[in-house]
């Protein structure tokens, strides 16, 4: 069977080109990242497109983890951050990049503290106990 893009070089793309917009950033996938990075980009002057593949969004989240963001240090909740990398690694069998986790641990709480400050309807609870999720 011929799939759509095995003989790309001949593939007449005008055909599948429903309209054509200008724009200075395309987001693909209208996710919790993508929905976040369009809206950064609006935010910084770019005009902007967000294309999502489905008919809805759904934004999965129920919390948000971080350390040392502004609301945990108001509330005195003061986090390990090598003991935590380090017991998420554990948790993970180790069948993770810890690279990762430390780049998540070094930036999740200024993170937070940008979301709060860009959506004026963000409220940030800060919790040191890790809740079990219904899932
Ligand atoms: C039930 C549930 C609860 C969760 N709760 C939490 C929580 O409390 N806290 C937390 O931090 N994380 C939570 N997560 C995890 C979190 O939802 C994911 O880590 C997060 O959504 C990943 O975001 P993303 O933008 O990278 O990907 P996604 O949210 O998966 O977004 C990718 C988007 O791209 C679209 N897409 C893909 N391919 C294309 C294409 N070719 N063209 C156009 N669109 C495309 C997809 O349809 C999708 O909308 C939860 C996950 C689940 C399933």
């Amino acid at each position: 069977m011929t799939k759509l893009y095995d003989n790309v070089d001949h593939l007449d793309t005008n055909a599948y080109v429903a309209y054509t917009v200008e724009m200075d950033v395309m987001v693909v996938g209208a996710g919790n990242a993508g929905m976040e990075a369009a809206a950064a980009a609006k935010e910084a002057g770019a005009s902007t497109i967000l294309i999502e593949k489905e008919k809805t969004i759904n934004m999965m989240r129920v919390g948000l983890a971080s350390v040392g963001s502004r609301a945990q240090k108001a509330a005195g909740v003061t986090i390990n951050k090598q003991e935590l990398v380090e017991s998420l690694a554990a948790f993970a069998q180790h069948n993770v990049d810890q690279r990762l986790l430390e780049t998540w641990a070094d930036n999740s709480g200024a993170t937070l503290d940008w979301l709060e400050e860009k959506r004026s309807s963000s409220h940030m609870v800060p919790t040191s106990e890790l809740k079990l999720m219904p899932w």
